[in-house]
Formats: structure tokens, C-alpha cells, sequence
């Protein structure tokens, strides 16, 4: 028998979940995000459950390149562009769109043309000062763009840095208005928060992720309470039980001492399989489907709970670490993390399994 531990991962949940950023999205057009291998449902997997997207934005060539070999033909986005000469001729070979954040990326382009006209977006900065280019650079690509003749078209995009958070998307959309207006082009700014928070934001082309699988950006608003449900259910069982008398303690660090006497379950789950390592004693886990709480350091293979209130709970009764019943939400807000961590830190030794 393998460990108990899995990761159930429902294409109707992804495919439901498209459909509420659709509805959002109004009129504009949807890339559904799928870097860091889907947010960890899996690249091909997640692709083809949310095959009704428009597009398909992530990092890496390679994984552009693994879409294209599954027959994907809808538009797929490099949100980092290129990183040297050589990936153009994948680029062009697959058909894909860069986006453009610097101008080494823009001289690259006039130096190297591609054998086929090719889709590129351009990054402006408006205020995150992650990637992008800032006021004047702006122009100054845009031209340099629009005198390429292989460049059949220019998006204007933008990212928000507290789409989630109190100060909003006001400020950065009015920089972005100033440094574009003059600019006629399609735009791309709104992550799942501005999308499912700011319709102002919306343009041309919307770029959900997190919403996809489930989960809210929001530190204050569920995923419930916007119509998301969990895409992956990451669950395991109880494989070890501990009677505990006032004043024992348990797990590394002897991190928890029992006041009372409690009946701790032991789990078969750790960080070696991305539960984080840093939620403390009280992060919230469903034994046989009631919530319970953690208790002592979680390690690598093993964390502990207190099924004391728990009737019936032994060896081998289920356990959800997060997903349905239980968002990852709450786990990551009581491990001071968000979720988008936890999905994406999902170990690869955990078994996944696909559900309708
Ligand atoms: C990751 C990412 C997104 C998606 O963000 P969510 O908060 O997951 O919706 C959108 N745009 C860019 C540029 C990104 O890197």
C-alpha cells in the first residue's frame, strides 16, 4: 500500500470556475494563467479542462511547447517574453505571443526578425516597478514596435500590484491611461482580483489565475462567497493515534504541551509534500469531514492533530488538508501564507489524481 496521501484535482471545478471568470469578463477575451505548472494542478491537465479559454499564459517555452504537442491552437502567452536570441525561433515555430517587458527584449526582436509575423505584447509599468517600461521607454518601444514589420500586433498590458488589497487599482490605472492614450491598441490588465473586483479593468483581454482554481485573491472575501469552488482536494489519513495526559507534549521541538488529556491523530502528511512547514497549532484540517486543528511543528512526513472531539476517529480515518470543505484559503491564512503558495508547492511525490 503507498502512503495515503493524494491530491484530487476536478476538471469540472477548473471548467466551472472559467465560467465565473467569463462571466466577469463581459466582452473581453479570457487567458486562463497556468504557470507554475497550473498553479500545481498539472499544465495538461488543467489546459484541457479549461480548453474553453481563450488562451493559455505561462512562463516557460518548454511548457508553450508541451500545450502546442497536446494540439493546443488557441493563442498562448509568455508573460516573461524571451530571455535570449535563440528562443525566437521556438517562439515562431509555436506560434506564440511575448510579452515585452524591457528593451533588450525590443532589439532582439529588430535584430533577429522572425520568418513569421508574430502577436507581442507590450509591458508597461504603471507603479509596481516589478517589470515594464516606465514613461518615456514606453513610447519609445511602442515606435520601435510599430516600425518592425513582422510585428503584427501590440497589446498594451499592465499589472496591479494590490488588486486584492485597501489601496486598489485607481492609481495605477490613471498612470497607465497617461502613458497609453495616444497608444491604439487592445489592453490586458486585470489579474483575478481586478477582474472579479474592478469591471473598469476589464479591456480587451483579462488575465484570471488563482479564481481559476478556486480560490479567493481576497484576504476578505471566500472563495465561496464568489461562486469559486476548490479544484484541488489534497487529502490523506490518519495513520498513528496518541493518548496524551496533561503536561506530555508532542512532535519536534516538543513544540505543544498538552493542558488536558487529548487524543492526537497522526497524519500521514508533511512539508516533503507542501504542507508549510511554518502553519502553526491551530491550522485548521477536516477529520472524517469535521474541522479539527493542528497541533505541535508540523515535519516533513507527519503532522499532528487533536481528534480529541472527534467521535470515532482511529487509524485510517480520512483527512482533508485543504481543498473540498476546507479552502486553502484558511489553511494558508492561518499559516501566514496565501494560497497561491500552497497549490503551487504541492510535492511531486504526492499521487494526483484526476475526477470528473
Ligand atoms: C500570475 C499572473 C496573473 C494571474 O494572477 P492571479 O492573481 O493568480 O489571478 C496575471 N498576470 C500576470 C502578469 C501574472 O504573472
Amino acid at each position: 500500500m503507498p502512503r495515503p496521501i493524494r491530491a484530487t484535482i476536478s476538471a469540472a471545478a477548473l471548467a466551472h470556475n472559467l465560467g465565473v471568470a467569463r462571466r466577469h469578463a463581459g466582452a473581453a477575451k479570457v487567458w486562463a494563467v497556468v504557470k507554475a505548472n497550473a498553479y500545481g494542478h498539472g499544465l495538461e491537465r488543467a489546459a484541457s479542462a479549461l480548453g474553453a479559454a481563450d488562451g493559455f499564459a505561462l512562463l516557460d517555452l518548454d511548457e508553450a511547447a508541451r500545450l502546442r504537442a497536446r494540439g493546443v491552437t488557441r493563442p498562448i502567452l509568455l508573460l516573461e517574453g524571451f530571455f535570449e536570441t535563440r528562443d525566437l525561433a521556438a517562439l515562431c515555430a509555436h506560434d506564440l505571443t511575448p510579452v515585452l517587458h524591457c528593451a533588450e527584449q525590443v532589439e532582439i526582436l529588430a535584430a533577429t526578425p522572425p520568418e513569421r509575423p508574430i502577436d507581442v505584447y507590450l509591458k508597461v509599468n504603471s507603479g509596481m516597478n516589478r517589470l515594464g517600461f516606465t514613461a518615456r521607454d514606453a513610447a519609445l518601444a511602442w515606435d520601435a514596435l510599430r516600425r518592425q514589420p513582422h510585428v503584427r500586433s501590440v497589446t498594451l498590458m499592465t499589472h496591479f500590484a494590490d488588486a486584492d488589497g485597501a489601496q486598489g487599482v485607481s492609481g495605477q490605472l490613471e498612470r497607465f491611461a497617461a502613458l497609453t492614450h495616444t497608444m491604439m491598441a487592445p489592453r490586458c490588465l486585470a489579474n483575478s482580483a481586478a477582474l472579479l473586483r474592478y469591471p473598469q479593468t476589464r479591456g480587451d483581454w483579462v488575465r484570471p489565475g488563482i479564481m481559476l482554481y478556486g480560490c479567493s485573491p481576497f484576504p476578505d472575501q471566500s472563495a465561496e462567497a464568489l461562486a469559486l469552488k476548490p479544484a484541488m482536494t489534497l487529502t490523506s489519513e490518519i495513520i498513528g493515534v496518541q493518548r496524551l495526559q496533561p503536561g506530555e507534549r508532542v512532535g519536534y521541538g516538543f513544540n505543544y504541551e498538552a493542558r488536558a488529556a487529548i487524543t492526537i491523530g497522526v497524519v500521514a502528511c508533511g512539508y516533503g509534500d507542501g504542507y508549510p512547514r511554518h502553519a502553526p497549532t491551530g491550522t485548521p484540517v477536516l477529520v472524517a469531514g469535521q474541522r479539527a486543528s493542528t497541533v505541535g511543528r508540523v515535519s516533513m512526513d507527519l503532522l499532528c492533530v487533536d481528534i480529541s472531539a472527534i467521535a470515532g476517529a482511529a487509524i485510517g480515518t480520512p483527512v482533508t488538508l485543504w481543498g473540498e470543505g476546507l479552502s486553502a484559503d484558511d489553511v494558508a491564512a492561518a499559516a501566514g501564507t496565501v494560497s497561491y503558495q500552497l497549490l503551487c508547492t504541492l510535492a511531486a511525490r504526492v499521487p494526483v489524481r484526476e475526477i470528473a
